[in-house]
């Protein structure tokens, strides 16, 4: 490996002195969790730390979102690093004995340790900012639990994504299901658009003695679930993702009573835009076509603004991925995509970068429970491992003269 001006700095040991600091910020943060756009007392917590460390911080960014400026003193790129900071509505049921304080709500995605981890990299990169070259943006994200209204869009239409225009932009993700100390990278597609949509059934109420004087939008809406399945079966290449489900079905109030109208609420996951525009047509015609063979008639409306799908810069990704792997005691690993939403995607379409994971998984102390139980439970021993390449990352990409590209 050629040591380039960037391996000068030993950024994993720097996140091993401050483990303590991020591992307090976090519990912090855990015990007193705050639900999409009310991240308050969290916003507080995130500005007044980045003021401490001497970075510019403006507040109210996208709501309750914090934008933090580190100025390097070479000049050089702009870097972005985003956390989110919401927690889910959740009661807590995780043995550890710093749980929420907030009854039904709880830090359940781990979204407290992106903070954390966050913090403990704007941390480390302001201690050296005389060799940083470039500008570091920290974006902290209000909501992104919020189904397709999440904070990245209103932070990016408050302008955290110019004055400067940002270069490159990254995000991390705790994952309980993944090996503790294991990165998980992807190029291209890694996260899915989560549309949703719903399906207004109108038929004609009457007597249930007499449904032939009615047309029944129960027994419609019940054929409309049946043939959506048959758009992923029957009318979507195989090979690529595709997954519809139907969540919620409402319609009726009593058994003697045909109802006028049936609603059925769903959602539909696609990992490319092709597909995602045939699915949503299908889904579309297949519904209507349903309804008007039994006579009733079909709205079908998706929300609009949906997270797009989450695409990840090849190159990027994988100079990323050689810098993680010079992060002793951690393991980077190729993974697949998910079906999940995620709105880290709209910085990606502001900016080339990368989404990627790391492992918390850890059987021995009791961390099996997956992102979003109530006894999720995070390995914080690999905290620093996040915060550390966060900085790298943070470090390397700033430098126009890009020493990521030695090996
Ligand atoms: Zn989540
Ligand atoms: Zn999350």
């Amino acid at each position: 490996m050629v040591r380039g001006p960037a391996a000068r700095v030993d950024f994993l040991a720097e996140a091993k002195r401050i483990e303590p600091e991020i591992i307090r910020t976090r519990r912090v943060l855990h015990q007193h969790p705050e639900l999409a756009y009310h991240e308050v007392e969290t916003s507080k917590l995130v500005a007044s730390r980045l003021e401490s460390l001497d970075i510019e911080v403006k507040r109210g960014v996208g709501g309750t979102g914090v934008l933090g400026l580190l100025k390097g003193a070479k000049t050089g790129r702009v870097v972005a690093l985003r956390a989110d900071m919401d927690g889910l509505p959740i009661q807590e049921a995780a043995d550890v004995d710093f749980r929420s304080k907030n009854d039904g709500t709880m830090h359940a995605c781990g979204h407290d340790t992106h903070v954390a981890m966050l913090l403990g990299a704007a941390r480390l990169l302001s201690e050296h900012r005389k060799e940083l070259y470039g500008t570091v943006k920290f974006l902290f994200q209000p909501a992104e639990e919020h189904g397709g209204r999440g904070g990245a869009m209103p932070m990016i239409k408050d302008g955290a994504m110019k004055d400067p225009k940002v270069d490159f932009v990254f995000g991390l993700h705790i994952e309980a299901t993944r090996r503790s100390g294991e990165f998980g990278v992807r190029e291209g597609a890694i996260a899915a658009a989560p549309d949703t949509f719903k399906v207004k059934i109108l038929g004609r109420g009457g007597h249930g003695s007499a449904p032939h004087e009615t047309i029944d939008p129960i027994y419609v809406a019940a054929h409309v679930i049946l043939a959506l399945q048959g758009v992923s079966a029957r009318m979507i290449d195989p090979v690529r993702p595709f997954v519809i489900t139907v969540g919620a079905v409402h319609s009726g109030t009593k058994e003697n009573i045909i109802p006028d109208i049936a609603t059925l609420d769903g959602t539909i996951r696609t990992l490319d835009e092709a597909t995602r525009k045939l699915a949503k047509k299908k889904v579309g015609d297949v519904a209507k076509g349903v309804c008007s063979t039994f006579g009733a008639s079909a709205e079908v409306e998706f929300e609009k603004d949906a997270y797009p799908v989450t695409v990840n810069d090849p190159e990027t990704t994988e100079k990323v991925a050689a810098i993680l792997r010079r992060i002793p005691g951690t393991r980077v690993k190729r993974v697949e995509a998910m079906l999940g939403g995620e709105d880290f995607s709209r910085f990606l379409q502001k900016a080339p970068g990368t989404f990627y994971f790391l492992g918390s998984r850890n059987p021995e102390k009791g961390c099996v429970y997956p992102n979003h139980s109530s006894k999720f439970k995070v390995d914080e021993d690999v905290l620093k491992f996040g915060a550390a390449s966060l900085a790298m990352i943070a470090f390397e990409f700033g430098n126009p003269r890009d020493p990521s590209q030695e090996r």
